[in-house]
C-alpha cells in the first residue's frame, strides 16, 4: 500500500509541475487504477485490523497505525465504490462546467452539478452514519473527530471579536489596506534568487527536498526524505511568491521532522489537514510577517529587488501586513481570512442538512457575506462561484484552514506568547523553532489524531481564544 501510495504521489506531483496537456488522460487511466489498487489492499486487512483493535499490548505507535488503517477502512468499506465511481463522473464534469460559469459569472450554468454533487455528498455521510448532523459525517473526513458542535464553537468566538479587531485597526489607521509596493513588477530571476535564500535560511536539506513551479502551490510528501514544494511566479507583487514558498515550505518541514521509525507507515504523514495548515501558516504569518523576519530577510530581498530603495524596514513590515477586507478568499489577509472560511461552513451546512436549497445558495451567500463584513459581491464569480472546492465534491475542508489558525495561536501561546518567535528571528535562529515543532508536533505524524495531538501539547483542542490574543498583540497591541 505505501509502494501505491508513494507512486501516486509522484504521478500526482508530475502531473502539476511538468506533464505536457495530452499525458492527462494516461495519466487518469493509471491514477485511477492505482487507487483501486489501494482501496483493495485496504480492504483485505479488515481482519488484521480488526484482530489488532482487540489486542491490548499495543503501545502509541502501533495504536496509531491500527486507528488510521480503520479510518480508511471505514471509508472504504461503508462507501460503495459505485457511489465513488458516480462523485468521480460527476465532479469531472461539473469542474469544467464551473470554470464556465465562473467565467461568464453565471451561477444557473452550475446549479444542477452542484444540485447533484450535494445529493451525491449527502449519500455519503448517510453510508458512513453520523451523530446529530450529517455535515459531522463530512468535516470528519478532513479533520478526524471534527463536528458541527466543535466549528459553531470556534466561529462564535472568532467571528464577533474578529469584527471588533477588524474596526480598531480601521480606526487606528497604522496598518494599510493598501500599499504601493503591490503594484510593482519584478524579475522571475530575482525572485527565484531570494526564494532560494529563504529556503536556505529555513535550512531546507538539499538532499531530501526541491522546489517547482506549479499554478496553485502546493506540497507533497513522497517519502520522508522526499518532500517536494512549488511556488508560482506572476511578476508583480513580490510578497505573492514570497509567502507561498514559505508556507509550503511548512508544510515541508512538517513532513521532514516525522519520525524515522513512521516512514513506511500509515502514520507517516500529517495528523490532520488542520494541524498541518497550523505549520505552514505558523512559518507564513508568525514568522514570515514578523518585524524580526524583515530585518532577517532584508538584506536578500534589498540585493535583488533594487526597486525596494525607497522602502524602510517599518514600510516592508507593512507591507507584508496590508488590511483590506475582499470578496475572495485567497486575496485575504491574517484578520479576514475566518470570515471567508466561516461563511462556507454556514452554507455548506445548511446545504448539506437540506435547510438551504441549492437554488438560494448565491442569495444565503451574499447575505451571510455582508453580514460579515458589511459589503456585498455584485455578481457570482466573486460570491458563490470563486473556489474549486464544490466543483470536485469537497465539502467539509473550508474550515480546516481556520483550525490551522487556531492551532497557530495555540502554539504561538504555548511560545511564551511569540517571545520564543521573537528570539529566535531576531537571532537567525529558524532551527530554533524547528527543533520545537519537530519534538513537540511533527515526530508523531499521524500517530495521535488531532483532538489527542492538542491535548498532549497544548491541555486543550482547538481553542479560539489564544488566536484572539495573537491577533490583538499584533494588530491592535
Ligand atoms: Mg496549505
Amino acid at each position: 500500500m505505501w509502494a501505491i501510495n508513494h507512486s501516486l504521489a509522484v504521478l500526482g506531483w508530475d502531473t502539476e509541475t511538468h506533464m505536457p496537456e495530452a499525458g492527462a488522460r494516461p495519466r487518469g487511466i493509471a491514477s485511477g487504477q492505482l487507487a483501486v489498487m489501494v482501496q483493495r489492499a485496504t480492504i483485505e486487512l479488515d481482519g488484521l485490523v480488526g484482530k489488532a483493535e482487540k489486542a491490548k499490548d499495543l503501545d502509541d505507535t502501533e495504536r496509531g497505525v491500527v486507528r488510521v488503517l480503520r479510518r480508511s477502512l471505514d471509508y472504504f468499506l461503508k462507501v460503495p465504490p459505485k457511489l465513488v465511481d458516480e462523485i468521480q463522473r460527476v465532479t469531472t464534469e461539473a469542474t469544467v462546467v464551473w470554470r464556465t460559469a465562473r467565467k461568464k459569472s453565471d451561477f444557473k450554468l452550475f446549479r444542477p452539478h452542484l444540485d447533484k454533487i450535494i445529493q451525491l455528498e449527502r449519500k455519503v455521510a448517510d453510508k458512513l452514519g453520523y451523530e446529530k448532523h450529517p455535515y459531522n459525517a463530512l468535516l470528519n473526513l478532513f479533520e478526524e473527530g471534527f463536528t458541527v458542535r466543535d466549528a459553531d464553537a470556534v466561529y462564535s468566538r472568532l467571528i464577533p471579536e474578529s469584527k471588533k479587531i477588524l474596526a480598531k485597526v480601521a480606526s487606528a489607521g497604522v496598518y494599510p489596506s493598501k500599499h504601493p509596493l503591490e503594484s510593482k513588477k519584478y524579475e522571475t530571476a530575482a525572485m527565484e534568487r531570494v526564494n532560494e535564500g529563504v529556503l536556505e535560511m529555513l535550512k531546507m536539506p538539499k538532499e531530501k527536498f526541491r522546489m517547482d513551479v506549479s499554478t496553485h502551490p502546493f506540497t507533497t510528501g513522497i517519502a520522508r526524505d522526499d518532500v517536494r514544494i512549488t511556488t508560482r511566479y506572476e511578476g508583480v507583487n513580490f510578497k505573492a511568491t514570497l509567502f507561498a514558498t514559505i508556507h509550503e515550505s511548512g508544510h515541508a518541514i512538517y513532513h521532514l521532522g516525522i519520525d524515522k521509525k513512521l516512514a513506511y507507515a500509515p502514520t507517516g504523514d500529517g495528523a490532520s489537514y488542520g494541524i498541518h495548515e497550523s505549520q505552514s501558516r505558523f512559518w507564513e504569518n508568525v514568522v514570515g510577517r514578523s518585524r524580526e523576519f524583515v530585518g532577517l530577510v532584508d538584506p536578500l530581498l534589498r540585493k535583488n529587488l533594487p526597486f525596494l530603495s525607497g522602502y524602510d524596514d517599518e514600510q516592508l513590515y507593512y507591507y507584508f501586513n496590508t488590511v483590506r477586507k475582499s470578496f475572495i478568499r485567497v486575496e485575504a489577509d491574517e484578520l479576514t481570512y475566518n470570515f471567508h472560511t466561516a461563511l462556507r461552513y454556514e452554507v455548506e451546512k445548511k446545504a448539506i442538512a437540506g435547510e438551504a436549497k441549492v437554488a438560494e445558495l448565491p442569495e444565503l451567500w451574499n447575505d451571510t457575506f455582508e453580514e460579515y463584513l458589511g459589503m456585498r459581491p455584485k455578481n457570482d464569480a466573486e460570491g458563490v462561484l470563486q473556489d474549486v472546492h464544490w466543483s470536485g465534491g469537497s465539502f467539509g475542508y473550508f474550515a480546516t484552514y481556520t483550525l490551522g489558525n487556531v492551532v497557530l495561536g495555540m502554539i504561538w501561546h504555548k511560545m511564551r506568547d511569540g517571545e520564543l518567535v521573537r528570539g529566535a528571528v531576531g537571532r537567525g535562529d529558524l532551527m530554533e523553532l524547528r527543533g520545537w515543532l519537530g519534538r513537540e508536533i511533527h515526530q508523531y505524524g499521524a500517530t495521535y489524531a488531532p483532538k489527542d495531538l492538542q491535548m498532549r501539547v497544548f491541555g486543550e483542542a482547538y481553542n479560539p481564544e489564544r488566536l484572539l490574543k495573537y491577533l490583538n498583540t499584533k494588530f491592535v497591541g
